[in-house]
């Protein structure tokens, strides 16, 4: 999940449309990864 810098929404971004990051809600271009509170996962196969 991302945050738009500028509205602060939440916005979902696809690997399809990976170029053209924009908000969808004001049309800010600066995306943030909007960190996971939950701890990392550790893959330990
Ligand atoms: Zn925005």
């Amino acid at each position: 999940m991302y945050k738009c810098l500028n509205c602060g929404k939440e916005v979902r971004l696809e690997l399809k449309t990976a170029k053209k990051i924009i908000c969808p809600y004001c049309g800010y271009r600066i995306i943030r990864k909007d960190r996971p509170k939950v701890v990392k996962k550790v893959l330990s196969d």
